[in-house]
């Protein structure tokens, strides 16, 4: 693969968790930038980063520690953390970080913002279901191994969905603390962790001198400037159904994209998927979406996002993104049809032929 001059210009393709991404092989780097790659586990998921700047080896090891300090921190599975520390609060008012703090104001904007279609209280009803962690996968065809393998009572769900109300969380910012006011009621940023983290890495990459390169936190990507060449970098859809394919390539500059899929974490039950995004207007796993990839200037804005058209399904996702500046998205319903917004123009190029454009979207 790493033959030079012949293979200038061929496509390396590298799999990469929920996502891919495209890069072509470049000519000789000049003799101030340099070109690193580095692979890692952090964020529990396989974390790609491609560096090109004077230093790149250590920009990476910077960024790639504060992966590792924020997997910490938002592990609400650590009794320590803060989060978790949060949890076990009841409604009593809790000091946070300032970080921390600023992340649940932000998660409440953005619920606010998708009409609650992303809650950061949903996680109950997570727990309910079981789309958890666990470290045997008997009886669940998730590739992710967690607990659940049947729906849970409909009477669990009436009373879980009593306590998924991010209104009821209030934020005290001059005392720096926060109150979860429904007893029971609980919170996870696991929908925007991973965008926020994408996003730290780029700061951290930039501020050490990157000015071009790739964050892959397996499906959740941030791409600074462009490659080498001046040309977009190419970020390769997963096909839903097949992890070994994708369905067409997003070209992206200086962009976050993230996507949601009913691949990562799901079970079936009597022929039915029910995957790990819930709507938390029902309690019920989101239907009639495979996978929703949104594009945006940040990471937490791509993250919550997608989660949210994941929910909210073609109409709605398609029209909540239709409503908000420089924000892009492609829904892949489970007709297997592509769905885009109107200003992604020519950035998604379809490859492949078991899918085929929605009809309102334009094209044939
Ligand atoms: P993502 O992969 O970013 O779409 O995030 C999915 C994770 O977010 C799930 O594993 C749940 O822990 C959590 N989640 C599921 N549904 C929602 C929702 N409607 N709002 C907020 N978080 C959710
Ligand atoms: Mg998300």
């Amino acid at each position: 693969m790493r033959k030079r001059g012949a293979l200038i210009g061929a496509l390396a393709v590298l799999i990469l968790g929920t996502a891919y991404w495209f890069f072509m092989n470049q000519s000789e780097a000049t003799m101030e930038e340099r070109r690193a790659e580095s692979v890692a586990f952090t964020m529990g998921t396989i974390v790609n980063i491609i560096a090109e700047g004077e230093a790149p080896e250590a920009a990476i090891g910077h960024a790639v520690a504060e992966l590792e300090r924020l997997t910490d921190m938002f592990d609400r599975f650590d009794p320590d953390s803060e989060i978790a520390r949060l949890n076990q609060s009841g409604d009593e008012w809790t000091p946070l970080s300032s970080e921390v703090l600023g992340l649940i104001e932000q998660a409440l904007e953005m619920a606010a913002l998708t009409g609650g279609a992303f809650d950061p209280t949903i996680t109950p009803l997570i727990e309910l279901w079981g789309f958890v962690e666990t470290d045997s996968d008997e009886g669940s065809d998730s590739p992710t191994p967690m607990r659940g393998v049947v729906p849970p009572a409909t009477e669990e769900i009436k009373n879980l969905l009593k306590l998924v109300d991010y209104t009821a969380v209030q934020v005290d910012t001059d005392s720096g603390r926060v109150r979860l006011a429904l007893p029971g009621q609980q919170m996870d940023l696991g929908a925007m962790v991973k965008g926020y983290a994408a996003d730290r890495a780029a700061e951290i990459l930039k501020a050490q001198g990157v000015g071009r390169g790739l964050i892959d936190l397996g499906g959740d990507l941030y791409a600074i400037g462009s490659r080498v060449d001046g040309s977009p970098w190419r970020l390769g859809i997963r096909h839903p159904r097949d992890s070994s394919s994708i369905v067409g390539i997003l070209y992206v500059e200086d962009k976050a994209v993230a996507t949601s899929g009913d691949y990562e974490r799901y079970f079936e039950y009597e022929g039915v998927r029910f995957t790990h995004i819930l709507d938390p207007s029902t309690g019920m796993p989101a239907q009639g979406v495979m996978s929703a990839t949104v594009v945006a200037p940040t990471g937490i804005e791509a993250d919550v996002l997608s989660t949210a058209a994941f929910v909210l399904g073609v109409d709605r996702g398609l029209a909540l993104l239709e409503s908000l500046p420089d924000i892009e998205g492609i829904l892949i319903d489970t007709d297997y049809r592509i769905n885009i917004t109107s200003g992604l123009g020519d950035s998604f190029e379809l490859r492949s032929d078991s899918f085929h454009w929605a009809e309102e979207a334009g094209h044939e």
